[in-house]
């Protein structure tokens, strides 16, 4: 089976395809502000019915419900599963916008919409791969089941209770995550993994209430007690000084590690993207691109205490307050963390800093060895004719620990995405002629994931 007429298809219809994506930004869905996600889930099933999918929206307790799409070719022995989501960030501040969010406009090749990048033209794109194939195919080449989430920008709170409920309806032998496409220099990108995350609030309180800082003679500051506290678990070079906390880290394989030497990384331009003169510890060339793949962090994500407005207040606050988010790595347990951090407070003199867990989903490979892998990669190198690099791991965060471990399922993360597309930031957009390109790519990797 060839698939030139698919991708000739594609070519014709990207007018079609680009209405998909307009179409689906027109629809706001903003998990935080719980606005429109009803109608988009049903925008979602209504567009994966008209493609030729089964398509049913499934409850969960609380928040947005999961948009479950299935294709099913009889006698087929693989399924391929599609991860996305069709919730997106708020669009403030919305000044910022050259156009509004949710117009999608199209200027210079390109949509401009709230979530058009992040994450619905992956969305769009999968639907016109279905699409294409159906029609120049007459059936897909494997079985199909896509699970379309509505909080993900939220960082998932129910997808746990979806996996337990309804994880036996997403049984397959690969999936698809929902980003990935081309780094700079247009390079196509073959994501494997993601870090996981624990955050939490600590808080420390001194004082009964507010006092006149006269008081601070005889009554302890409860913010140089926090940062004391805080000042034990991380050492300022980015080790973190938690007893065991590094101890189940998974090591790099010789294969990661060799992929990780190739992947290219101009460190000039982090640097100056990140307004810093030197990173951490002096780390460069395959040191830093390990720290950022697979290095554990302690975070202070928010510092808060006492009088911060204007002019000046001499007071002596009663406490004070910190976010952090630690990032983890494959096979770290965040529950197993949380207990070593609140030993470790005990253990230093700090038992009363109280510790309130805000979120926990573990980290989440691949194995670079997967079949999926190869796939995605030789299709990468068919139709944008270079690359791919292979990213052992992004240094941020989701649930994909629910579809490599719970699921079982090998996982790539690979679409339509680009840089410069602003996700989560004002005036998000999509490269139309990505959109096309991407959607040939995911076309290749359904046909070869079946055949391989
Ligand atoms: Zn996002």
């Amino acid at each position: 089976m060839t698939l030139e007429a698919a991708f000739r298809y594609i070519d014709d219809r990207s007018e079609e395809i680009v209405e998909r994506l307009v179409r689906l930004c027109r629809q706001p869905s903003v998990s935080a502000q719980n606005l429109g996600l009803e109608e988009c889930a049903r925008l979602v099933q209504t567009m994966m019915e008209e493609v030729g999918l089964q398509a049913e929206i499934l409850p969960l307790t609380e928040g947005p419900p999961v948009v479950l799409g299935r294709y099913e070719r009889p006698g087929a022995q693989k399924t391929l599963v599609f991860y996305n989501h069709y919730d997106v960030q708020p669009p403030e501040p919305l000044e910022l916008w050259e156009s509004d969010p949710w117009a999608a406009e199209i200027r210079d090749g390109r949509v401009y919409a709230r979530g058009a990048a992040d994450n619905k033209a992956n969305i769009a794109s999968r639907l016109s791969v279905v699409d294409a194939l159906l029609k120049t195919q007459g059936e897909l080449p494997c079985n199909l089941i896509w699970v379309v989430e509505g909080e993900e920008e939220t960082g998932s709170p129910h997808f746990k209770e979806f996996i337990e409920r309804y994880g036996s309806r997403v049984r397959g032998q690969g999936a698809i995550w929902e980003f990935g496409g081309l780094d700079y220099g247009d390079v196509p990108a073959v994501t494997l993994g993601l870090k996981g995350m624990l955050y939490v609030e600590l808080s420390v309180k001194t004082l009964g209430r507010d006092a006149h800082s006269a008081n601070a003679a005889i009554a302890e500051n409860p913010a140089w007690r926090l940062i004391r506290a805080l000042s034990t678990i991380q050492d300022g070079l980015g080790n973190i000084t938690v007893e065991g906390w590094y101890d189940d880290v998974r090591p790099f394989t010789p294969e990661e590690l060799e992929a990780l030497e190739r992947e290219p990384l101009d460190e000039e331009q982090l640097r100056r993207d990140l307004g810093i003169s030197q990173f951490l510890r002096g780390l460069t060339g395959l040191e830093l691109k390990k720290a950022l793949a697979g290095a554990p962090t302690a975070n202070i994500a928010g510092l808060w205490s006492g009088y911060t407005g204007k002019g000046h207040k001499t007071v002596l606050p009663a406490e004070a307050h910190a976010k952090m988010d630690f990032r983890l790595v494959p096979d770290q347990d965040p529950k197993k963390l949380a207990q070593l951090l609140r030993e470790h407070l005990e253990k230093h003199g700090f038992g009363d800093v109280e510790l309130k867990i805000q979120a926990e989903t573990p980290a989440a490979r691949t194995p670079i060895t997967d079949p999926i892998v190869r796939v995605a990669a030789e299709t990468a190198r068919e139709v944008f004719g270079k690359g791919p690099n292979i990213h052992v791991s992004s240094a941020g965060s989701g649930p994909l620990y629910y579809f490599t471990n719970a699921l079982k399922l090998p996982t790539v993360a690979i679409g339509c995405n680009h840089p410069y597309s602003n996700t989560h930031a004002p005036n998000e957009n999509q490269r139309i002629d990505v959109l096309i390109q991407g959607t040939k790519w995911i076309a290749a990797v359904v046909e070869r994931f079946a055949s391989a």
